[in-house]
């Protein structure tokens, strides 16, 4: 079979879209390029920042290379799934440009994972892949019976048809990746990295997946939910070949890097520096110094709310007082350049204790930013809380709560997030 995969030229004009708008790889297509590789099918693996192309660029590579199957990806990467853009008029826009030659059309995402009816009739996509994408991507290509592949979505004679929850993958064993050369020159972004200038070029890389925590805002209930761990020889292999290729940086994506002795020790001999997102309370400060002599230059640690009360009622699950995880970050400082507390802007907040607790560790060296709202994302605890079981309207009902819940937005988004019906019925291709 001949495979397009694709990541489309992303814009998020009006969005309340929170990830981070550099190219980064596009992990799931990479780890379904491999699969599908592996098992002798021809691959064309396309990404709108990476190769410089729009959108209808995009089509055109894909029409040319004539494929029996084209997949499409509804997030930049497996990387901002958890906090994707609602909306879908760029993917939209991308296949209204294929205009039906790209054979049969396959949508992945976060969006199709946990509302598969509204994806398939936003796209106009002949198939739906819920939940971590690359194996059944590669099942695909086998040409299995549609019936008889696990977490699909499709119509057939007017009616939805769904073969099955969100797929969760194996993961531990996915091959090492490795990315064109001219994409690593395209990629200098240092994923979360401040306070110097990024020398090389930066990558991301996956070594565990999932989370065995279940905080009510966060939205994996769908995809990336259980914790798997990758084999520490396939991450090394992965990192020495992008070192290889020149990239002195890499991030991990991981829901939550949790300490891992081996592979920080392997680190500790190689020429790269690299970033994490965790929680500080998992980290005893003997391995916090093991992180940092490993390479570590970047910790984002969800620290959430400020009292007990407060990261109970997120259900973080939390040993730590506040002032033990002011201790704990102020000490992973010390061997790691940048350190930041996340914060979470909750009703009833004490923006004076807020204030103080920031001044507090910025004295120390350490960020924490101004408490960001919450979106109700269709896969979160918070969603199905608030409404149940997310419908086909899931993703409009969160975002006019959202919208309609403060009046001050993330300094990270646009200034005028418009409704969603609005921002997709605004696409020019529809
Ligand atoms: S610890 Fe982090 S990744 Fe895990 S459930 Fe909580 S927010 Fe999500």
């Amino acid at each position: 079979m001949r495979a397009a995969l694709v990541n489309p030229a992303w814009s998020f004009d009006h969005s309340i879209y929170f990830g981070c708008r550099e190219a980064h790889l596009p992990l799931e297509l990479g780890y379904g390029k491999a699969l599908l590789e592996q098992a002798g099918h021809q691959v064309l693996l396309l990404d709108g920042a990476l190769d410089g192309l729009s959108n209808a660029g995009l089509a055109e590579r894909v029409a040319a290379f004539a494929p029996d199957m084209t997949v499409l990806t509804t997030a930049p990467t497996y990387l901002f799934w958890r906090c994707a853009q609602p909306e879908l008029w760029v993917p939209k826009e991308f296949l209204t440009a294929l205009d039906g030659r790209g054979g049969r059309t396959v949508a992945v995402g976060p969006h199709g994972s946990t509302t598969p009816a509204p994806t398939l009739g936003k796209l106009g996509v002949d198939l739906v892949v819920r939940g971590e994408c690359e194996e059944i991507v590669a099942r695909l290509a086998e040409g299995t019976a549609l019936d008889d592949i696990p977490a699909l979505a499709f119509q057939r004679d007017g009616d939805l048809v769904v073969t099955g929850g969100p797929h969760a993958a194996r993961f531990t064993d996915l091959p090492a990746l490795s990315w064109p050369v001219e994409w690593l020159r395209r990629h200098p972004h240092h994923h979360h990295r401040y306070g110097t200038e990024p020398a090389g070029p930066g990558a991301e890389v996956e070594a565990s997946r999932g989370c065995p925590y279940n905080c009510s805002f966060c939205a994996k209930i769908d995809f990336r939910d259980q914790y798997r761990r990758r084999d520490t020889a396939i991450i090394l292999e992965e990192i020495d070949g992008l070192i290889a290729a020149g990239v002195r940086y890499v991030y991990f994506i991981d829901e939550i890097f949790l300490p891992r002795r081996d592979l920080l020790e392997a680190l500790v001999e190689r020429p790269v520096e690299f970033g994490v997102q965790t929680r500080i309370d998992l980290w005893k400060p003997e391995m916090l110094d093991l992180l940092g002599a490993a390479g570590c230059v970047s910790i984002e640690a969800g620290v959430e709310s400020l009292t007990e009360e407060g990261r109970a009622s997120l259900d973080k699950k939390c040993r730590m007082s506040t002032d033990d995880l002011a201790e704990r970050l102020i000490h992973a400082r010390r061997s790691v350049p940048f350190v930041q507390a996340n914060l979470i802007a909750m009703a009833g907040d004490d923006a004076g204790m807020v204030k103080s607790w920031r001044e507090k560790l910025l004295a120390a060296g350490v960020w924490a930013n101004d408490p960001v709202p919450l979106y109700p994302y269709p896969a979160s605890p918070d969603y199905r809380r608030l409404w149940g079981e997310p419908d086909d309207r899931a993703w409009e009902r969160a975002h006019e709560h959202y919208l309609g819940q403060f009046d001050r937005l993330s300094d990270i988004q646009e200034d005028e997030p418009l409704p969603l019906a609005e921002l997709e019925a605004a696409c020019s291709c529809r």
